[in-house]
């Protein structure tokens, strides 16, 4: 399964806000076995969110948009991903039903636009607040605080599978550009991707879908290579 992540909200571009649904997000997928080919963080305006999600839609088998949900004025997600897939926003008579159950709000009370979601979508319940999800075609709409995104994507987790990868790191105490070859060595000789990542030490990740190969290709490596 690959999947691509649409963040919402003007915080998140201009830096006042860390994008940590997405990280979060990437590695609740990487668990699963569950490809995150895309991040796009999107602003607060219909059009753009619509867009994003469409595009990505159309690529992915399922797309995770978070942030924007809830009756304000810059709460522009649902819309935006009604219009991506074709249909009006309307009141959800589910998102009704479960706010009177389990709320202490009455409908009555509510801003007008909290139960409204695409028409046709399956609404999710927020376990931590008030403002319900949705899903639609594929289209997983959850929101921005993190402690309610993470509850609610906790209910549909199952719905994200794919083929579980295995991994393990290798610490090198050389400098990337002396490592090319090795690497390239390493990827002709076992069935394996391999990333590496620069810091203090070089980290080299080395995943794949058969455990042993990993392993023998993680200590075909560290021999070939100086620890730090
Ligand atoms: P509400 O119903 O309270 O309006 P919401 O689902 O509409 O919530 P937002 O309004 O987009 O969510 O954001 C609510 C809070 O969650 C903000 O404080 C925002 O900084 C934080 N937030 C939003 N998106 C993210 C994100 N991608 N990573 C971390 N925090 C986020
Ligand atoms: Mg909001």
């Amino acid at each position: 399964m690959r999947i691509a992540l649409v963040s919402v909200g003007d915080e998140i571009l201009s830096g006042d806000t860390v994008n940590t649904n997405a990280a979060w997000l990437g590695e609740q997928m990487t668990e699963r076995g569950v490809a995150v080919e895309r991040v796009v963080v999107v602003p607060d305006r219909v059009a753009d969110i619509a867009r994003e999600v469409n595009e990505a839609l159309a690529e992915y088998d399922a797309v995770v948009v978070t942030g924007g949900l809830g009756p304000t004025h810059d709460d522009l997600t649902m819309e935006g991903v009604a219009a991506a897939v074709g249909v009006p926003v309307e009141e959800h008579p589910d998102a009704v039903a479960w706010v009177e159950e389990h709320t202490d709000y009455e409908h009555a009370d509510l801003v007008p636009g909290t139960t409204h979601l695409p028409k046709g979508a399956r609404m999710l319940p927020n376990p931590a607040g008030v403002a319900p999800g949705a899903e639609i075609e594929g289209v997983y709409v959850l929101p921005g605080v993190p402690g309610e995104m993470e509850a609610m994507f906790e209910r549909v987790a199952d719905e994200f599978s794919g083929e579980p990868l295995f991994r393990r790191v290798v610490d090198v105490d050389e400098p990337e550009s002396a490592l090319l070859d090795r690497i390239a060595e390493l990827r002709e000789e076992f069935d394996v991707s391999v990333g590496s990542y620069p810091g203090d030490v070089v980290r080299v990740k080395i995943e794949g879908a058969d455990e042993t190969t990993v392993e023998e290709a993680a200590n075909w490596f560290r021999e070939k290579t100086v620890a730090p």
